[in-house]
């Protein structure tokens, strides 16, 4: 069976150095792939956005290696696995009985276990768990940890609810999902709507149920309870990390960049945090009901306390600064700034917003959040030349620092904050250098988008085809 990536490392190769009847025929392959998937997957729209994404990019791939048509290997990556969807119920605090939807989708453990978080959130259904779970399996490959793609979650919206209905909801979530993880089986962590206290109640049923403390099974855990330092911190700081690693590429540093980031969650506070850190001035972040403008800079500790602390929503921000503006219409991408971060949701920054942030010299975005900018607006950002860094590398430190946490458990060590961030860097370097040079191999220089893609997929191909037909 041949190896994609040592054949694909050994010249250049490229749509554009490629016959023209190849790459036709690659199209019309992966174009035959695609209508299978939308016809296989009716409705589940986001799913079919996620495919088609990484499918087309990965034209010079087909064009060179024909042999992944035969193998199917398209077909195979985009069915996952398994499926499990489970009923969820529980009872609030009157009394009242709720059923709530489970899910989990095992997409792909060539590389290693199924590794992905969990998503609480009431828009949550099955295309929503597939995209993300697809996503997952290019995100962890990029890493170079040994780690498979899967993605859960639930409809349950956790936003209102106190801290007993959330425990009562994930006992019940666990009590039918311990079943099919494992820390060498499916090993979930935290997604929008599952934080440390979700993790918590996860946690402890688990260990209950099962009757283990494989601390293992699940990361972001509590640093008292099996957690690692700078898992909280990592998906932002990673991301940030990128980002300079980007700016590094063209000659600039994160230092003097104005920067807005969307959400004000995990990933939004610790992107703001590490961006701060390193001389940036962010001045506006958002929540699903507007958002604050801070020229003075955002007050991240006020930030902190609102949303880690109190639970509260971003209008208390301008009763402790009274001299930022809270704004309930209109989009955060309307504030001008030089670096923009999406680390909200899905499809958060369309093709308007990408025409309002190049207007107003926009310079560069990278996803934090999941596939946050639509299929327009990158065209639209990649053709006014701003870097574009997309979410299955440039939002992976999350995942690569739960690796870490994994190998922790394993050995049953604990490292410190410093050691654990300097290999976070280390790691976003890495997969930035990964991205970087494959879109050069590939003939589409500074194409994050292809990069990511193409060299994620030749890991999980290559290792598809290494495990036989399964
Ligand atoms: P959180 O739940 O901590 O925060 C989510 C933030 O996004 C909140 O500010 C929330 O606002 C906002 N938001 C959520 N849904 C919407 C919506 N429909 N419209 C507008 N705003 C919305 O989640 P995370 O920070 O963990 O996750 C954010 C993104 O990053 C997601 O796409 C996630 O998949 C991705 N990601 C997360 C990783 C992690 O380690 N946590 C790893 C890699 C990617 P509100 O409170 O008003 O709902």
């Amino acid at each position: 069976m041949s190896n994609l990536l040592s054949n694909s490392a050994s010249g250049t190769l490229g749509l554009l150095t490629d016959t023209e009847g190849g790459a036709a025929r690659a199209l019309q392959e992966l174009e035959r792939v695609y209508a299978g998937v939308v016809a296989r997957n009716a409705g589940e729209i986001e799913f079919h956005q996620a495919v088609r994404e990484v499918l087309f990019s990965l034209v010079p791939v087909v064009i060179r290696h024909p042999e992944i048509l035969d193998a199917k290997v398209f077909e195979r990556l985009c069915e996952p696995e398994r499926q499990i969807i489970f009923r969820v119920p529980w009872q609030d605090d009157k009394g009242e009985v709720h059923i709530n939807r489970g899910f989990r989708v095992e997409f792909n453990s060539s590389l290693g276990p199924y590794k992905g978080g969990l998503r609480f959130h009431p828009s949550l259904y099955l295309g929503i768990v597939k995209f993300l779970g697809f996503e997952q399996i290019f995100k962890n490959a990029l890493t170079g940890m040994p780690i498979g793609g899967g993605k859960g979650g639930s409809d349950f919206n956790p936003k209102g609810r106190s801290d007993n209905e959330v425990m009562r909801f994930c006992q019940s979530f666990m009590t039918e999902l311990y079943r099919h993880l494992g820390e060498y089986t499916d090993v979930p962590a935290g997604d929008i709507g599952v934080g440390g206290r979700e993790i918590g109640y996860l946690f402890g049923q688990y260990k209950r149920i099962s009757n283990r403390y494989e601390s293992g099974v699940l990361t972001g855990k509590g640093l008292l309870w099996g957690g690692a330092q700078v898992r909280k911190e990592a998906t932002g700081y990673g991301l940030v990390f990128f980002v300079q690693e980007m700016l590094a590429a063209r000659g600039g540093s994160m230092d003097g960049q104005t920067v807005v980031v969307s959400g004000s969650g995990n990933v939004a506070i610790y992107a703001i945090e590490k961006a701060q850190q390193l001389g940036a001035n962010v001045i506006a972040c958002s929540d699903s009901n507007g958002y604050i403008v801070d020229e003075a800079g955002i007050n991240l500790d006020v930030v902190k306390q609102i949303k880690e602390v109190d639970r509260l929503r971003l209008t208390a921000y301008v009763e402790h600064v009274p001299t930022a503006r809270y704004v309930s219409d209109g989009s955060v991408w309307d504030v001008p700034c030089t670096v923009a971060l999406p680390c909200a949701t899905q499809n958060e920054l369309d093709r308007s917003h990408a025409e309002a942030l190049v207007r107003n010299g926009c310079k560069l975005v990278a996803e934090g959040a999941n596939m946050p900018t639509t299929p327009d607006a990158i065209a639209f950002l990649q053709n006014a030349k701003v870097a574009f860094g997309p979410g299955k590398a440039a939002n992976a430190g999350g995942v690569a620092t739960s690796a870490l946490e994994m190998q922790q458990n394993a050995s049953r060590d604990s490292w410190t904050f410093e050691h654990s961030e300097s290999r976070l860097s280390e790691i976003m370097t890495d997969i930035h250098s990964r991205c970087f040079q494959t879109a050069e191999k590939y003939g589409a220089p500074n194409n994050y988008v292809m990069g990511a893609n193409i060299a994620g997929f030749e890991m999980v191909a290559t290792a598809m085809m290494d495990l036989g037909l399964v």
